[in-house]
């Protein structure tokens, strides 16, 4: 059986609550974010101020000068998420399997219901529960989904079909495939691959031979084609490894080599995942069976090798007094920052400018 998604996505969402709740900022050019003086970033602009070319992540300061008469409200972020709580509670009256992937965009798994009905019914009950507009895409994969929620926004609603589904791709330019940024989209230029048809037509043999596993995503989503499931479990906490040795030690070099081991592995979980993480920890359970844990909390998310490693190894030279035998070293990375994440992503900027 086809599936059905449907793709939520808030049209300008911190903007769009804030003229919500402030009249005066009502058909404003707005920005939610730090001020310009302050060496802010915008994290949201209303639709008024993203006619002026202001775009979330942004400085302020540049934002100021291609808008002149930009108002800037600082972030409540806890207002935000518990409308996004609002939200998800309205999807949840109609399944159970959501993916939320940011703060105001979700996934929505709705196969063998009525899923024109559904989209219909979540678009009027954000209008009439919280006064806030939604673009809503309806296809039979997640790629398409959120491609059809993007086409009308603000206050969207597009379906896209199986039947016309590869002639909606044709025209579009590759960067609308998913997970195409600027630098794989001036590599597909390279090869004269300009819109999505050109992908279509393309010789798959040279794309999987360039980009290996990518290069068969990209051909597979120009066909309008995406298996990947509604992940609507919770996502994990924390990532971690952790081994009982075979022998207690208090060897030095077995336990560097183990945390660098460990280091490694994490590393490439977080990569795979485009996560950053923040807080590292480090659990040894010695000969006795005693537990001690020691952690520490970057001031910015990291998903740097380097970093992870040369914190793992600080946390075990200068928080722990090790002189008793070790019977098992752990190490644990959480404090998730999960990608699309608009708010965390603002903490990324605050972090290097
Ligand atoms: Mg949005």
């Amino acid at each position: 059986m086809d599936r059905s998604i449907i793709h939520v996505d808030m049209d300008a969402f911190f903007a769009s609550i804030e003229q919500r709740d402030n009249p005066k900022l009502k058909n404003k050019p707005v920005a939610v974010g730090g001020k310009p003086n302050s060496r802010g970033v915008v994290c949201a602009a209303s639709y008024e101020a993203r006619r002026y070319g202001v775009k979330s992540a942004m400085s302020s300061k540049r934002a100021k000068r291609l808008c002149p008469k930009l108002i800037f409200v600082s972030t409540n972020k806890h207002k935000y998420k518990q409308v996004s709580n609002h939200i998800k509670s309205i999807f949840k009256r109609y399944s159970k399997k959501i993916e939320p992937i940011s703060i105001d965009e979700a996934f929505i798994d709705v196969t063998g219901k009525e899923a024109l009905e559904i989209g219909k019914l979540i678009k009027k009950s954000i209008k009439n529960e919280l006064d806030l507009t939604a673009s809503i895409g309806i296809s039979y994969n997640k790629f398409l989904a959120k491609l059809a929620s993007d086409m009308d926004k603000p206050n969207g609603f597009t379906v896209i079909s199986k039947k016309n589904a590869k002639d909606i791709l044709k025209k579009l330019p590759i960067r609308k495939l998913w997970g195409v940024g600027p630098k794989t989209e001036k590599e597909l230029n390279r090869l004269g691959l300009y819109k999505i048809e050109d992908i279509q037509r393309y010789d798959s043999d040279i794309l999987v031979e360039k980009f290996g596993k990518r290069g068969l995503e990209l051909i597979e989503f120009a066909n309008g084609k995406d298996n990947r499931p509604i992940e609507w479990k919770s996502k994990s906490q924390s990532i971690g490894e952790e081994n009982t040795f075979s022998h207690d030690t208090l060897d030095r070099e077995v336990l560097n080599y183990t945390l660098n081991k460990y280091s490694l592995d994490v590393f490439k979980k977080i990569k795979e995942n485009r996560y950053k993480i923040k807080t590292i920890t480090i659990k040894i359970k010695y000969e006795d069976f005693n537990i001690e844990t020691r952690s520490l909390t970057l001031k910015s998310p990291t998903d740097s090798l380097e970093i992870i490693k040369s914190k793992a190894h600080f946390i075990l030279n200068n928080k722990f007094n090790i002189n008793k035998k070790v019977r098992l070293l752990g190490l644990t990375v959480s404090n998730i920052v999960y990608p699309n994440d608009p708010v965390q992503l603002r903490m990324d900027m605050d972090g290097f400018m």
